[in-house]
């Protein structure tokens, strides 16, 4: 077992039998975030969520966006006094060795929001999940949902399996006005409709550990994302800060690349990757591995619907492009944010279609679009930022909005004119 995974876990075991408004279903930072605010406004909310709590998750850098919706959550004094790192910057180096200078989001926006944490999963999306209780949230954890119903095309509520008190389970139905997926990766709905549609571009696969006693910055560098490419490109590394000296540790590159069948165990890709990669040896080499190697694969799509009658997609369910810029817990935010004032509206209206309930996706997509065409940047061979930034220097104001998560401003995406329609390759 890694340290960072949970020793116990607890559940909230509620009756789900009522008159619901809104069922979310899955309750990581998308669904938690939802349901904390369509409960704010004084709806009747049940969400279920299949682990116990706190549950382990990858993805532990936050972008300062985040901090908006965190301060309409009320987690803001939470967050400060927890232990979590606080990140100034993310530095990237090039070809396994070559360090740029660190992009400082306070230098960019000096103001408070610009210091972000780097968290441990389980503890901060319980933080959220606590709160959306605080807020009139009917959490149920241990509940796992089998299936969506649907009256002709508009969902009416779910059938969904609980463990009860006294340990057993028992299978039933509850029905809502909106049911909500937030089901991250596992993309409930889409996957049912066999609508999820996956990037050619970005089928990629990560190897990641945790390590205690790897060498630090200092100062204000201390709690930085790194993200190193390996000499050659052809995987990169993220290096995040996290308490009691531990550092998550993670490669990705091409999926036949990383696990392909002559690349040996994770073990083996790693190290060989680390080989080709002296910036992240050198922080690696006093440092202890705590637990195994984790591995995923394929995480980058998005679903072709994003919202029906009745029913709307939240978070990884609705999306997801690539961890690279740590964006994705950014937009499980943002996007739960969105969707409760939607459903508010929708609510108050009597008008739960789908373009009232998923009347902010399009602006969203263009969010999801501003971080997508940089991942693609990333990626392919013959770009690079350093050459881009000083021939066009003009854009790195813009290119800093990007990584800070300010993606929804108009014309953020106006660098990406002078970048041409960058593609990395396609994987063999
Ligand atoms: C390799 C990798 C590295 C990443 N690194 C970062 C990073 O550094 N920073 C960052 O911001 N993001 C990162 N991400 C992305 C980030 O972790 C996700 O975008 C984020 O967790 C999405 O939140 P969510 O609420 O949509 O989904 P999740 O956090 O996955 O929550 C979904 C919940 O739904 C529950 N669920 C699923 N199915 C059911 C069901 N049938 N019934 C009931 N409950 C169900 C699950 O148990 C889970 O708790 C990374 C992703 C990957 C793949």
């Amino acid at each position: 077992m890694n340290p960072v995974t949970p020793q116990t876990s607890v559940d909230y075991l509620p009756s789900v039998a009522g008159e619901w408004d809104v069922i979310v279903v899955g309750g990581g930072p998308a669904g938690a975030t939802t349901a904390a605010l369509v409960a704010e406004y004084g709806h009747r909310v049940l969400l279920l969520e299949r682990s116990s709590v706190p549950r382990f998750h990858v993805g532990e850098s936050l972008i300062p966006e985040t901090w908006w919706t965190l301060r309409r959550l009320g987690l803001l004094q939470q967050l400060t006094e927890s232990a979590f790192p606080r990140k100034y910057s993310v530095q990237f180096v090039s070809d396994g060795y070559r360090e740029s200078a660190p992009f400082y989001f306070d230098l960019h926006k000096p103001h408070e929001s610009s210091v972000t944490w780097q968290v441990i999963r389980s503890e901060f999306d319980r933080m959220i999940l606590d709160r959306a209780h605080e807020l009139g949230a009917v959490v149920h954890t241990s509940a796992q949902v089998i299936e969506v119903l649907f009256d002709g095309d508009r969902a009416t509520g779910v059938r969904v399996q609980l463990k009860n008190k006294n340990g057993t389970r028992t299978e039933t139905t509850v029905s809502a006005t909106v049911i909500v997926d937030a089901t991250g990766q596992s993309a409930f709905i889409s996957n049912r409709r066999r609508d999820r549609i996956r990037d050619p571009h970005l089928r990629k696969g990560t190897i990641w550990g945790y390590f205690r006693g790897a060498q630090r910055d200092s100062g204000r560098d201390e709690g930085a994302t790194l993200i190193m490419q390996t000499e050659g490109k052809k995987s990169w590394f993220w290096y995040i800060p996290l308490p009691d000296d531990l550092v998550s540790v993670g490669c990705t590159g091409d999926i036949p690349y990383l696990f392909g069948k002559d690349t040996g165990t994770p073990a083996e890709s790693f190290a060989r990757e680390l080989a080709r990669c002296p910036a992240m040896g050198r922080r690696l080499t006093a440092a202890e591995q705590c637990g195994e190697f984790l591995t995923t694969r394929d995480f980058s799509y998005y679903a072709g619907t994003g919202a029906g009658a009745g029913w709307l997609l939240v978070g990884d369910a609705f999306g997801f492009v690539d961890p690279v810029y740590s964006s994705g817990v950014f937009l499980a935010l943002k996007g739960g944010e969105f969707a409760a004032d939607s459903i508010h509206e929708a609510l108050e209206r009597g008008d739960t279609s789908a373009a009232r309930l998923g009347q902010w996706q399009p602006l969203y997509k263009q969010g999801i679009e501003n971080f997508r065409k940089l991942v693609y940047a990333f990626y392919a061979t013959d770009f690079s930022f350093a050459s881009f930034l000083k021939e066009h220097p003009q854009f790195h104001s813009n290119l800093v909005d990007i990584l800070v998560g300010d993606v929804f401003k108009p014309g953020v995406g106006r660098m990406f004119d002078a970048m041409g329609g960058i593609e990395p390759p396609v994987a063999e």
